[in-house]
């Protein structure tokens, strides 16, 4: 098989201030063609250009912005929470998770800004979040570990950008579950873990506004199809 991924492409351009006018496409491309491979394969294939990308943007290579528009101006009173999978059997290193959500979440606003935040388009891309004075690209501000350890990614004044819908967005804290859970329920060690994280710092959230990602956007497995039928009433139950 010939590289899906064109590494050489890929070094020409991502030291440009706007290199995801030339490579957002061609990691759609990428995405789109690693569907049909086996899962090991595709995501041996997508860890191999998060890694690339990290390190570029570790290295400067790949540049940020120092400045930009304000979009946590539009945080709202937090009265809901979105649950997420990683849809990753052996888990996410922070890393990948930031350079995945930099090219799934913040490459395609960039290049297809709304009207109003049209001049960003071919500007070093932005996210005004930033951990330990390091800009992040996170959509979730928690991630939950399958030994049931939590990491803190985004804090909650910022606006993660998760659910793929803004107004939800606004008023909400995406925590996600780092495990593929398409088929299954997350282990105990997980699910006790979001429950504590939940009561410890949500409890103002009323358990009808604890919701899956597929429950605020049509379309999509995440976080996993044994949420409403199984799991969402256990984890209410820990609540
Ligand atoms: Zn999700």
């Amino acid at each position: 098989m010939p590289n899906i991924f064109d590494r050489d492409l890929w070094s020409k351009n991502i030291s440009k201030i706007d290199w995801y006018l030339y490579l957002g496409e061609d990691f759609k491309r990428i995405e789109n063609t690693v569907k049909e491979l086996p899962r090991q394969e595709r995501e041996e294939i997508v860890d191999e250009i998060y890694d690339y990308v990290g390190k570029s943007l570790s290295e400067g290579i790949l540049q940020v912005s120092e400045t930009g528009p304000n979009w946590d101006d539009e945080r709202k009173t937090i009265d809901t929470l979105i649950v997420h999978h990683s849809s990753r059997a052996n888990g996410l290193t922070n890393s990948r998770l930031n350079v995945m959500h930099l090219l799934r979440l913040y490459v395609p606003f960039f290049t297809n800004p709304s009207q109003e935040n049209r001049e960003i388009k071919g500007r070093a891309v932005w996210s005004g979040h930033f951990v330990d004075q390091e800009q992040v690209f996170y959509g979730y501000h928690w991630l939950v570990k399958q030994d049931g350890s939590i990491e803190r990614l985004l804090d909650d004044k910022y606006i993660g950008w998760h659910a793929g819908n803004w107004d939800i967005n606004a008023r909400s804290v995406g925590i996600c579950l780092d495990d593929d859970l398409e088929l299954k329920s997350p282990n105990s060690a997980m699910l006790g873990s979001l429950a504590k994280l939940i009561k410890k710092h949500y409890s103002q959230i009323e358990k009808g506004r604890i919701l899956g990602h597929r429950e605020v956007h049509n379309s999509i497995i995440c976080p996993g199809n044994e949420f409403i039928p199984a799991w969402r009433e256990q984890l209410l139950n820990l609540i």
